[in-house]
């Protein structure tokens, strides 16, 4: 899936599992970490567009280097170091991880039906073993886009609850601006701006 559907994805648990930011931010970067590996299709692009000998680098590492088990491990152990609660994290880390995996399983096929996207579970390190699914659906398939609106709703409706959203992994003042407008939409606050019902919030 996109890497917005797996940001929104790894949020909502964060927001679920971690009392604090830096253990939501590390939760919430490890449900995207995986696709770090597709940057080489950046590279691959310059040299097309530069006339330099031809690259391959995003068929070749996209969905090999950091799209299995060493991968999470270094991951999880990466967060439990900068953590504040370590297990819980570490343990939320490769529950996040395991969901992009199996995400990028269902729904990452390329436009033809024979482009399916494998897993190999201990990759870098063996091809072996490698999972495939034929049921996989292309990348911008509905079922993927249903599952990305549903993941915003989700944490539309979690940010006027409990006070922050996912805006806050970025600037904490903007994701006060940003919650005062969903509750205002949501008419979680009076007109004169006090909260109506009770709320939670840090
Ligand atoms: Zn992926």
């Amino acid at each position: 899936m996109s890497p917005i559907t797996h940001f929104l994805a790894s949020w909502v648990a964060a927001r679920q599992v971690a009392d604090n930011p830096r253990d939501r931010l590390l939760i919430t970067a490890a449900g995207v970490v995986p696709d770090l590996d597709g940057l080489g299709l950046v590279l691959d692009l310059a040299n097309r567009a530069l006339g330099r000998p031809e690259t391959f680098y995003y068929p070749e590492y996209h969905h090999f280097l950091l799209h299995g088990a060493p991968g999470c491990l270094a991951a999880a152990a990466l967060a439990a170091l900068l953590a504040r609660r370590k297990l819980r994290v570490a343990l939320a880390v490769v529950a996040v991880f395991h969901l992009h995996l199996l995400c990028d399983l269902a729904g990452s096929r390329g436009p033809s039906p024979s482009d399916l996207w494998p897993i190999y579970y201990l990759a870098p390190l063996t091809r072996n073993p490698m999972w495939v699914w034929d049921g996989q659906w292309p990348l911008d398939a509905w079922p993927n886009k249903l599952i990305s609106i549903g993941l915003l709703f989700a944490s539309f409706a979690m940010a006027v609850r409990q006070g922050n959203s996912f805006v806050g992994l970025f600037s904490r003042r903007a994701d006060a601006v940003f919650v005062g407008v969903l509750r205002k939409w949501s008419g979680r606050v009076d007109l004169k701006g006090r909260l109506v019902g009770k709320m939670g919030g840090e």
